[in-house]
């Protein structure tokens, strides 16, 4: 019932040249309403090929994703747009903010490529950004504010049209511990009171302080 996301015996596989790389093998697991799951293990065991296939951003060269009980045909791409639209929200390592826009507008952009109605989006904006505490940083660009600040934003931005699922991948990577743990605990707080699913990937065992689940990769292979 709480599952939103599902993958059954998931695996990818890289082609380089002649090569086969087998990145992710047969990996099943679910991901559930109010929670916030980590993915841990080293670097190359397949976090981060993990998670974009869980965002739909990666196809699968095997398994099957459900989203809220519905197959993802990862065959029909022209579709994987709109699910990735309306179903997640992403947060990476390197913030990815447009440097050239302040925080508002770096979230109004998205706004505003998600279909938001013009009138209310600088309203919007700043209603998300109250949201992760950055209400007196709102014409800031990111080079005037710093890493955890910027990571805020990036989350204020994944939160744009309320997606069920917010998927970050080393969110914390580029951080000090204290700003780390704040943006985990942003988004463990996310989960529990909005019941969003959290799906968070990194490295840093101090991350499983803000964990509801952990699963570890190695080799491509949930390790239990
Ligand atoms: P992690 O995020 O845990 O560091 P990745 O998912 O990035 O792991 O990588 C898993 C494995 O897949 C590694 O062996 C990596 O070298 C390989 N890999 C990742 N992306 C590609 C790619 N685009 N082409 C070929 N091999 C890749
Ligand atoms: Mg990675």
């Amino acid at each position: 019932m709480g599952t939103i996301l599902q993958l059954r015996s998931v695996s990818k596989t890289y082609r380089e040249g002649r090569n086969e790389v087998p990145a992710v093998e047969s990996v099943s697991l679910d991901l559930r309403r109010g929670e916030l799951l980590l993915l841990m293990g080293p670097s190359g065991s397949g976090k981060t090929t993990l998670l974009s296939m869980m965002g739909c951003i990666l196809r699968p060269t095997a398994g099957e994703i459900r989203i809220d009980g519905t197959v993802v045909d990862h065959l029909q791409e022209a579709t994987l747009p709109d699910i990735r639209k309306k179903h997640f929200g992403f947060v990476f390592q390197s913030f990815n903010l447009f440097p050239s826009l302040t925080a508002a507008e770096n979230i109004e952009l998205l706004l505003r490529m998600k279909g938001h109605e013009k009138k209310t989006l600088r309203a919007e904006a700043l209603r998300l950004l109250e949201k992760v505490g950055l209400s007196d940083r709102t014409d800031f660009y990111p080079a005037d504010l710093s890493g955890g600040q910027k990571q805020r934003i990036a989350f204020a931005r994944a939160l744009v049209g309320d997606p069920p699922i917010i998927l970050a991948d080393e969110p914390t990577a580029n951080l000090d511990s204290k700003r780390g743990r704040e943006v985990l605990e942003l988004l463990k707080r996310h989960a529990a009171e909005q019941n969003k699913a959290v799906a968070v990937v990194s490295h840093d065992p101090k991350a499983e302080a803000a964990a509801d689940r952990v699963i570890f990769l190695e080799d491509g292979r949930i390790k239990e």
